[in-house]
């Protein structure tokens, strides 16, 4: 039941009460105005009553003085007394008038014929005084009849004051129940008045108060110690408690807010830390390997909402080609070609899944919203160097990064990619001669370790060529240096030819370069190195319409284990070299093995 019902009731019901305690105390009033009513009437109908008797008796005095004394003084006071007395119909008319019933009018009506009686006696008595008969006169007024009169009417006025001390008595009586009832009445109203009125207060003061109070105080409470999962209660009243409500409904939601600002802030702050530690890694990668493990890596916890791929642009091929995943995301292929990606027709973020519509790439596999998906192109000084696809995580439960976040990691793997391109090439400058494109001395140092190494681990021969351009100094004179720059773009070409399949090669001086060919034997390479030198000696070279002359070159052959270790392959290459010279060039000669080294 509501409140306001309850409180309507027990206000109807205290009123009601109230009226009712209200009325019996005036029935109460009454009743005891009632009982002092009889009391008084009582009391006017006793003093009558005695007057009368009082009277009588001054009569009876006064004519038995007359007659005893005879003195005419006595007799004028008689009779001016009796005069002075009313006559029976006037007192009874008196006593009606006085509230007397008819009972003890009757009473009192015997008691005045009586009276009268005597009075006739009194009358008779005194005449015979007057006239000298004072025997008869005393017989009269002190004789037993006269007595026995006097005592009729004294017996009929004790019967009129019985009679009314009786009706009185009983309506003193009865008025005086009757109050006492009304009394008990009205003070029990008032009694259940207060009752009600008193449980009702409890009950408000327990609803309105001390419940909100406890609630109120148990939510401010939990609030205190930053636990907003307590909801305020919703106390609607226009009093204390409603403001009271209402203020911590407010001091929540600001909670709440600043909560859900922390969270947010910490979040950024976490982002923007796990950003620039993913830089730094970026930064430190030496090859694209290192940078596929450090974007798998870190991007799950950047962005852990999204599945993706790291694509590279292969330039020779123009295909972007999938260097790392995360997440396993479920569209768009390992490879796809760059048109089919409207981030990389633009240059800038692709997002289809936003608020605005937009047209989805052709490479994401599926042509719906739903997908999620983002391009993020991976661009440097205007040229694209890959793309970093996003995809929303089908059992992400995370907020999505910002764009603004998004973007930032894009550009930092731009920026990574763009220093590993650079770096590679700045290592490849500096590991190939400018003139042939062939490795130089320091990038063969490298790879003779990694090769002798390789050859040992699996048991194969590694075999060297050294060769060397014949009389190159007189060529030089003859022709001019740029002819002899041509000869030696030529040469190397013919050496990239042969070692296509396998092999390495590189020029280790002016006109000298060497052959590395692993898994051939000393035979082999001889062989090889018979091809080669024909192929040079075939060559028709022409500069500025002039005809080159001949170009011959002489070959020295290795091979180790064959021929010798592995750290004297270089030498006995060399060697075999210097006896080609010497033996008219335009040769191959191979080296002998270590037996015959050792006996010759
Ligand atoms: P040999 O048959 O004994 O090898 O005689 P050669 O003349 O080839 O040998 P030599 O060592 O006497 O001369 C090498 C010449 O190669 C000297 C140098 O001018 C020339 N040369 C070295 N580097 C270059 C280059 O980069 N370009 C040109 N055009 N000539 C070069
Ligand atoms: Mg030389
Ligand atoms: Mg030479």
């Amino acid at each position: 039941m509501r409140l306001a019902t309850i409180t309507n009731w027990a206000y109807g019901v205290t009123v009601v009460l109230s009226l009712i305690s209200g009325g019996t105390m005036l029935l109460a009033s009454r009743a005891q105005t009632e009982e002092r009513a009889a009391v008084a009437q009582r009391a006017l109908l006793d003093r009558a009553a005695e007057k009368i008797v009082e009277q009588e008796g001054a009569l009876s005095s006064l004519s038995r003085r007359f007659v005893i004394r005879g003195e005419a003084r006595d007799m004028v006071i008689y009779q001016q007394t009796r005069q002075g007395l009313r006559s029976v119909e006037q007192r009874m008319r008196g006593m009606v008038d006085a509230g007397a019933s008819a009972e003890e009018l009757d009473a009192l009506k015997a008691g005045m014929l009586a009276i009268d009686a005597l009075r006739d006696e009194q009358q008779e008595a005194v005449a015979a005084r007057q006239e000298g008969n004072k025997a008869f006169a005393v017989e009269r007024l002190f004789g037993a009849d006269y007595e026995r009169d006097l005592d009729r009417a004294t017996a009929q006025f004790d019967q009129f004051q019985y009679r009314l001390d009786q009706r009185t008595d009983a309506e003193v009586s009865r008025a005086t129940d009757l109050s006492r009832l009304w009394r008990s009445v009205s003070e029990a109203a008032l009694a259940v008045t207060a009752f009600l009125f008193l449980c009702v207060m409890y009950f408000i003061f327990r609803k309105r108060v001390i419940h909100p109070v406890v609630k109120l105080s148990d939510v401010v409470a939990r609030l205190a110690a930053e636990d907003y999962a307590a909801i305020p209660p919703e106390f609607d009243h226009v009093d204390e408690i409603g403001d009271m409500a209402q203020a911590i409904r407010a001091f929540r939601d600001n909670g709440l807010a600043r909560q859900r600002l922390e969270l947010e802030r910490s979040t950024d702050r976490a982002i923007r830390e796990l950003l620039s530690r993913m830089t730094q890694r970026m930064q430190a990668s030496d090859t694209f390997q290192d940078l596929k493990s450090v974007v798998e890596c870190f991007i799950p916890e950047i962005a852990p909402a999204y599945a993706g791929r790291l694509y590279l642009l292969e330039e020779t091929r123009q295909v972007m080609v999938e260097v790392g995943s995360w997440l396993s995301p479920a569209h768009s292929p390992p490879e796809f070609p760059p048109l089919s990606c409207w981030a990389l027709r633009r240059g800038l973020p692709h997002r289809p899944d936003g608020d605005s519509i937009d047209i989805p790439c052709a490479h994401v596999g599926r042509q719906d919203r739903s997908v999620g998906a983002i391009c993020l192109p991976l661009t440097s000084q205007r040229e694209t160097l890959g793309l970093l696809y996003l995809e929303r995580h089908h059992r992400a439960q995370s907020e999505a990064a910002s764009e603004a976040y998004l973007t930032v990691l894009a550009e930092n793997i731009a920026l990574a990619i763009a220093n590993l391109r650079l770096r590679e090439a700045l290592r490849a400058m500096a590991m190939a001669d400018p003139l042939t494109g062939l490795a130089n001395r320091r990038h063969l140092d490298d790879v003779l370790e990694a090769e002798i190494a390789t050859a040992q681990q699996h048991s194969q021969p590694l075999s060297c060529l050294m060769i060397d351009v014949d009389h190159f100094k007189r060529f030089n004179d003859t022709h001019g240096h740029d002819a002899g720059d041509a000869v030696l773009r030529e040469v190397a070409s013919t050496l990239k030819d042969c070692v296509r399949d396998g092999g390495f090669a590189a020029r280790v001086g002016g006109e000298e370069f060497l052959l590395l060919l692993p898994g051939l034997s000393m035979d082999q390479a001889c062989e090889r190195a018979e091809l080669m030198r024909q192929r040079i000696s075939d060559l028709k070279l022409r500069m500025e319409g002039r005809e080159l002359g001949p170009i011959t070159a002489s070959f020295g052959v290795s091979s180790t284990p064959e021929i010798c270790g592995p750290d004297k392959l270089l030498q006995t290459a060399d060697a075999a070299l210097l006896r080609a010279k010497a033996a008219g060039r335009d040769r191959v000669v191979c080296a002998e093995p270590r037996l015959a080294q050792a006996r010759g």
